[in-house]
């Protein structure tokens, strides 16, 4: 099967991560060809994008030993539909350790067609999530290690249009 595929199906080939940038010319290298991301910014960024592309692999390839799954199978009916990087502490080229704060919209596709079982109308069928990510570089790559939840503010971040 090949996955490379669903890039064609975004608007204008835009990278998901939400750069502006084209794919090829964004995530696509870290995603595609197993590239080391020079900064963790742009390793978080293009771990969005492979849950946004469902490409469990580099998600695996770019976890932290200490803290990754067995493995990870990505939810088809899970849509990740925008990215907002709010912020960052160190995570630079020549650091060692990171961490990525960032809002994440998301929202589960009713279409049982793509194996999704219909949801408790209780249950919210969009939302932002927004965590605080910490990266840590091992072997010379950035890795993710962990998240935390960030406390949603009164307002803002969980509006968001259907
Ligand atoms: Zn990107």
């Amino acid at each position: 099967m090949n996955t490379k595929t669903d890039v064609g199906g975004q608007r204008e080939d835009r990278c998901p991560c939400g750069t502006g940038r084209r794919y090829p010319d964004c995530c696509g290298p870290f995603v595609d060809d197993g590239i080391p991301a020079p900064t963790a910014e742009e390793l978080m960024r293009s771990r969005y994008t492979a849950y946004a592309l469902r490409r469990p692999e580099h998600l695996l390839r770019t976890w932290h030993p200490s803290t990754r799954p067995e493995d990870l199978v990505l939810d088809r009916g899970w849509v990740w539909e925008g990215l907002e990087v709010v912020g960052r502490e160190g995570g630079q080229v020549d650091d060692d350790e990171g961490v990525v704060e960032f809002r994440a919209r998301w929202r589960q596709d009713p279409n049982p067609a793509a194996g999704i079982p219909r949801l408790a109308t209780r249950y919210p069928t969009s939302g932002v999530m927004n965590e605080r990510s910490l990266f840590r570089r091992r072997g010379g790559r950035w890795m993710y290690l962990s998240a935390d939840d960030v406390p949603a503010p009164d307002s803002g971040p969980t509006r968001v249009h259907a």
